[in-house]
């Protein structure tokens, strides 16, 4: 089983209390509907959706809930695909790039629904969105992916400089401003659809490690490092990037990305209505604020896996994140309270592989989802709660494996 180093650094979110949900020990071979491995965002948002199906839903960690990549997020949840919307429809075509933006921006919304439904405390807010002018989309071609955008029904409209700098004291050639996505706490998010998993009778086994997966003709049977076996009708691995060996894909690389928060600013000093900001630009910047007023700044992403490497280079990460802040935002401090460095994983289309494991209809996985992550892990456990009763999603072809 690979078993990466996540992350480094002090992420923001630790700082912040959390309710910790309690987890129990494995201490004898059990049986399940369905088996959960991974107890971030991702093993938590399906959990949540097929405990309330009715299924009876075991998880298991490694390392316990929300220590894995999730505490790493600087969280800024987007219907915005890395890839722009001119070149997924170049990559995969029109009909179906489209398919892929609609489905992110409904994500999104079906999140922010459910977070309200089950009355979690995450300190989410609404918050529009800024996709700035850079090398990789500026001038007529932003432009353009702001008309393509709206034409598909997704909030975008292009902003030009003077828009730009009136309107949010930015100083960019133009921008795309959209609206509809979510800024939250990722660790008290994970908490809270867990615990309301369990309240539904949902059962949490940590620290307990899948070791081995034997595929049987009416179930799975999952060995634990603690010796024991779950047998289950159906295996989520939501391991995030620690990919189990069996699911194999060439589609997928695991790259290295670095993040920053400041001290908390005075209110005054942050820009109107404190947007999600990212720019369209290789390597990127993305920032957003916290509840209490702190910058979160990341980007600079490396196509590299290699920890030792992601980790000796925070502190030059750190400099470069913190120089390019301070350019776009003069009035903010940006020393940086907390700096800290992950991998994810990441596919050229930027899209997901959601689904079955081809052959292994019975092991369903996510993998593959980068700077969007946590819209992509709604997007899979509304796939895998339709597939496990018994349906087939609309959009399942797109993210198959
Ligand atoms: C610096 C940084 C910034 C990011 N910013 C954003 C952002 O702004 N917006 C966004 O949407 N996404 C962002 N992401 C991506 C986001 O963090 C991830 O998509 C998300 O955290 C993945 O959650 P997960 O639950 O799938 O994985 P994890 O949180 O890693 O959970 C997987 C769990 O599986 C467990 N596990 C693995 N293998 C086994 C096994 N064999 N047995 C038992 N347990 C196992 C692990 O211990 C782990 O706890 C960012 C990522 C990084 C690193």
């Amino acid at each position: 089983m690979r078993k990466l180093d996540l992350r480094t650094g002090k992420p923001v979110w630790l700082s912040y209390r959390s309710p910790r949900i309690p987890e129990e020990s494995l201490e004898s071979s059990i049986t399940t509907d369905v088996l959960v491995v991974g107890m971030g965002i991702s093993g938590a948002m399906t959990a949540d959706l097929l405990s309330q199906a009715g299924h009876t839903v075991v998880m298991i960690d490694r390392r316990g809930a929300s220590l894995g990549s999730t505490p790493a997020t600087t969280a800024l949840v987007q219907h915005e695909i890395d890839v722009p919307l001119a070149r997924l429809r170049h990559a995969i075509g029109a009909e179906k790039a489209t398919r892929a933006w609609r489905r992110s921006r409904l994500a999104v919304a079906n999140l922010r629904d459910r977070i309200a439904e089950l009355d979690i405390s995450c300190r989410m807010s609404d918050r529009p969105t800024l996709y700035l002018a850079g090398n990789v989309l500026r001038g007529k071609a932003l432009r353009g992916e702001a008309e393509l955008r709206a034409a598909a029904g997704l909030s975008a409209r292009y902003l030009t400089a003077s828009e730009l700098r009136s309107g949010f004291g930015l100083e960019r050639e133009g921008a795309i401003l959209s609206t509809g996505n979510l800024a939250l706490d990722p660790v008290k998010l994970t908490a809270g659809l867990l615990d309301r998993a369990k309240a539904r009778g949902a059962r949490l086994f940590a620290p307990e490690e899948a070791v081995d997966i034997r595929y049987r003709r009416s179930s799975v049977d999952v060995h634990t490092r603690s010796g024991y076996v779950i047998s289950a009708g159906h295996v989520v691995l939501a391991t995030g990037y620690e990919l189990m060996d069996m699911v194999d894909d060439d589609r997928h690389e695991i790259i290295s990305t670095w993040a920053i928060a400041t001290r908390r600013q005075p209110k005054q000093a942050l820009w109107p209505s404190e947007a999600l900001i990212w720019e369209a630009s290789d390597p990127y910047l993305y920032l957003r604020t916290t509840h209490d007023g702190r910058v979160i700044c990341g980007g600079e992403d490396e196509d590299f896996q290699d920890e030792a490497r992601r980790d000796a280079l925070i502190k030059e990460k750190t400099e470069r994140i913190v120089g390019k802040l301070a350019k776009l935002l003069p009035a903010i401090d940006p020393t940086p309270e907390f700096a800290w460095a992950g991998s994810f994983g990441n596919t050229g289309t930027g899209l997901p592989l959601i689904g079955p494991v081809p052959g292994k209809p019975r092991i369903l996985v996510l993998m593959g989802y980068g700077g969007n992550g946590i819209t992509f892990s709604r997007i899979a456990a509304e796939l895998i709660d339709t597939t496990l009763a018994g349906g087939e999603d609309a959009d399942a072809d797109l993210f198959a494996l």
